[in-house]
C-alpha cells in the first residue's frame, strides 16, 4: 500500500529539485554558438557568478559535473610531483585527493574524523612543520555532503596565515554555494569549485570555478594543464573557446534563470531560509535521538551544515528499509549514507529550491517510517521543527 500520489519530494543532496522557471528556461531549441544572444548569456553568467562566489577574480563554466571542476582546479595551477595537503572531513576532500594522486601529484592527508570539522590547530601545526614550503596547495570542502559537516573556511585561512604558509587554498563549495555564506576574496580562497545541481538549482552538468590572483599567477607555469580545462585557452577571444567546444546551451539558459531567481530572493534571504530550515531538521533529529536508535552524525551543533543533515542509525536497523519505506509509501526520496557512513545512516538534504513545506514533509515521512518500522525514536520531531520555525518567524 502507498500513501503517496504525484511527484516525489527530493530530499537528496544533489541533484536537487528544479524551480519550474528553470526547467522552462531550458526548454528551447539550440541557437548559434558563434554569434547572437548566447554570447550575452555567457558574459552575464560569468559576471554574476562573481557575485555569488564573492570575488573580483575570474570565473569559468565547464560542461562537466563537480568532479570535472576538481580536475580543472588541480590541472590549471599544479605540476606533476607537487605536494598537496588534503584536509579530511567526511568523503569528498579525500575523493578530490584521489583524483590528484592519479594526476601524479604527491598527496598528503591531514586525518580527520567523520563526526567533526577539520581541526584548524592541527592544520596550523602541520604547516609550521613545512618551513620549506613543500606543500603547494591545501584542499578542503566547505560542506561535506557525506558527513554533513560544515568547515569554517575563514578560520582555516587564519590557521594558514598564522603558520605564514604560502600554499594555494582550494575550496570545494559544491554542496554549499547558494546555501551558506561564502566569501572567496575576504577569506583568502584562491580557487573555489561549485556544481550546478545543488544549491544553484540548475540541472546537473555544469562545473563552476572561480580563480583569484594567486591562482592565476601559478597558472602559466603549471605543467598539468590540458586543453579542455585550460584557463588560458578559455580566456581567448572566440566564444567557442570559453567552453573549449560547443557550449552546453540549455544548461546555460537554466543557469541564467537560476541566478536571476537567487538575486531576486536576495542571497542573504536565501542563506537565512537555509539556516532556518536546517535548524528545523536538526531539532527534529535531536528529538528522535532521545529514542536511542538515531543520532546526528556531526557532534557539535555549530559544525552542522545548513544544506544537508547526516543521520546515523543503530546497526540493528537497516537504513535501506527506512529509505524504501519513505520512497514507496511516502514519496520522500532521502539520501543514502555514503563513504564512511555507507549502510550506517541516511541523509536529509535541505538545499536549493526548498522551503518549509518540503522540509516538513521529509521529516514527517521519516517519522511515519520510523513508527511503522518499529525504530525507536523520541516522539514529536516534526512538532519541534514547527516550534522552531514559528519562533524564528513570528507573526
Ligand atoms: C556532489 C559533490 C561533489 C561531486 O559533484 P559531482 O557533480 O557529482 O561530480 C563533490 N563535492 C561535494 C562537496 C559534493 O557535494
Amino acid at each position: 500500500m502507498t500513501l503517496t500520489c504525484g511527484r516525489d519530494i527530493l530530499a537528496l543532496p544533489g541533484p536537487t529539485t528544479l524551480p519550474d522557471e528553470v526547467l522552462n528556461a531550458s526548454h528551447r531549441q539550440p541557437v548559434d554558438i558563434y554569434d547572437g544572444p548566447l554570447l550575452e548569456t555567457t558574459d552575464s553568467c560569468l559576471e554574476d557568478l562573481r557575485r555569488v562566489f564573492r570575488t573580483k577574480g575570474k570565473t569559468y563554466i565547464y560542461a562537466s559535473n563537480g568532479h570535472g571542476g576538481w580536475e580543472a582546479a588541480l590541472t590549471n595551477v599544479l605540476n606533476r610531483g607537487d605536494k598537496i595537503l588534503v584536509l579530511e572531513s567526511g568523503r569528498f576532500a579525500l575523493g578530490w585527493g584521489e583524483m590528484a594522486d592519479m594526476l601524479g601529484i604527491d598527496v598528503e592527508v591531514l586525518p580527520g574524523d567523520v563526526r567533526r570539522a577539520v581541526d584548524a590547530e592541527a592544520l596550523e601545526a602541520r604547516l609550521r612543520n613545512d618551513s620549506e614550503g613543500a606543500i603547494k596547495a591545501i584542499l578542503v570542502v566547505q560542506v561535506d555532503t557525506a558527513s554533513g559537516v560544515y568547515n569554517d573556511i575563514a578560520r582555516l585561512r587564519q590557521a594558514i596565515d598564522a603558520a605564514g604558509h604560502g600554499a594555494l587554498f582550494m575550496v570545494d563549495v559544491i554542496a554549499s554555494l547558494g546555501t551558506m555564506p561564502f566569501e572567496m576574496d575576504d577569506w583568502g580562497v584562491d580557487i573555489a569549485v561549485a556544481g550546478s545541481q545543488k544549491g544553484l538549482m540548475t540541472p546537473p552538468g555544469l562545473a563552476l570555478l572561480a580563480a583569484g590572483e594567486r591562482a592565476m599567477a601559478a597558472h602559466p607555469s603549471a605543467d598539468l594543464r590540458t586543453l579542455y580545462w585550460d584557463w588560458t585557452f578559455r580566456d581567448g577571444e572566440e566564444h567557442y573557446q570559453k567552453y573549449c567546444g560547443t557550449p552546453p546551451e540549455q544548461l546555460l539558459f537554466a543557469l541564467r534563470k537560476a541566478l536571476d531567481l537567487l538575486f531576486a530572493e536576495g542571497l542573504e534571504a536565501v542563506f537565512t531560509r537555509h539556516r532556518l530550515l536546517a535548524g528545523a531538521v536538526q531539532r527534529a533529529v535531536s528529538v528522535w535521538a532521545e529514542g536511542g536508535a538515531v543520532d546526528h552524525n556531526i557532534l557539535k551543533p555549530e559544525e552542522r551544515s545548513d544544506s544537508v543533515t547526516s543521520i546515523r542509525l543503530d546497526p540493528s536497523y537497516d537504513p535501506a528499509d527506512l529509505r524504501r519505506y519513505c520512497k514507496d509509501v511516502c514519496g520522500i526520496v532521502l539520501g543514502s549514507g555514503i563513504g564512511p557512513l555507507s549502510g550506517k545512516g541516511f541523509r536529509i538534504a535541505h538545499m536549493g529550491h526548498v522551503g518549509a513545506p518540503a522540509v516538513l514533509a521529509s521529516l514527517g515521512g521519516v517519522e511515519i517510517a520510523m513508527q511503522a518500522l518499529g525504530i525507536p525514536h523520541g516522539r514529536g520531531g516534526v512538532q519541534a521543527a514547527i516550534d522552531w520555525l514559528a519562533e524564528q518567524v513570528p507573526g
